[in-house]
């Protein structure tokens, strides 16, 4: 299986980090070594002093699909969930200022943190899902999907043009605004259209 990760999809995360605005969504991917045990604690890397937490949806693909078209994107996937893209911010900064590729930033062990899955079927309005984070008790991210650049079936269907999507893939939506470092024994919690999702210690 495949991550695959969109940047600057919330136009108020894209001026916080002083990025512009792009035409078409910005995609990365993460290997599948990047996906987090889902009851194990985040372990902060060594090669970074900046680690920040980039609360995300996630959509599960359980179907193949290539070239897709927006209006048969939805039938791709039935699962919704809620993650965490941990971000070298430190050596990111490093390399983009290189012009060079953030894999190191962005893929390394551990960097994909997913929460629990929930049918799609079972939430309000995909459309307009609200989410967020927790950091020791405080509130530190939150949105809803209404405020992405580019909404889950236009990724969708954008994703496919390059990447054939198969079944097990995870795609990362992108962050709001509110983006952090992490620290040692902090407690992240992850919501989702008012369930939680996540609970997860830093170490
Ligand atoms: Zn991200």
């Amino acid at each position: 299986m495949k991550i695959i990760c969109v940047g600057r999809n919330y136009a108020a995360h894209i001026d916080e980090l002083n990025n512009s605005r792009p035409d078409a969504p910005v995609i990365f991917l993460k290997p599948d070594t990047a996906i987090a045990q889902y009851n194990l604690p985040f372990f902060i890397p060594e090669f970074s002093k900046e680690v920040h937490y980039e609360v995300e949806v996630l959509v599960k693909i359980n179907r193949i699909g290539k070239h897709l078209q927006h209006k048969f994107a939805h039938k791709y996937y039935d699962e919704i969930g809620l993650g965490i893209d941990f971000t070298a911010r430190d050596l990111q900064n490093k390399l983009k200022s290189k012009g060079l590729p953030w894999e190191k930033a962005k893929g390394f062990d551990g960097s994909a943190y997913v929460g629990k899955w929930i049918k799609k079927a079972s939430l309000t309005n995909i459309d307009k899902l609200p989410f967020s984070l927790y950091k020791n008790g405080d509130l530190v991210q939150q949105a809803d999907t209404s405020l992405m650049l580019w909404g889950i079936d236009e990724l969708i269907a954008h994703i496919s043009q390059y990447f054939t999507l198969k079944i097990g893939d995870i795609i990362f939506t992108g962050t709001p605004a509110g983006v952090g470092p992490v620290a040692k024994n902090d407690l992240l919690e992850g919501y989702l259209d008012g369930q939680k999702s996540f609970s997860l210690n830093i170490k």
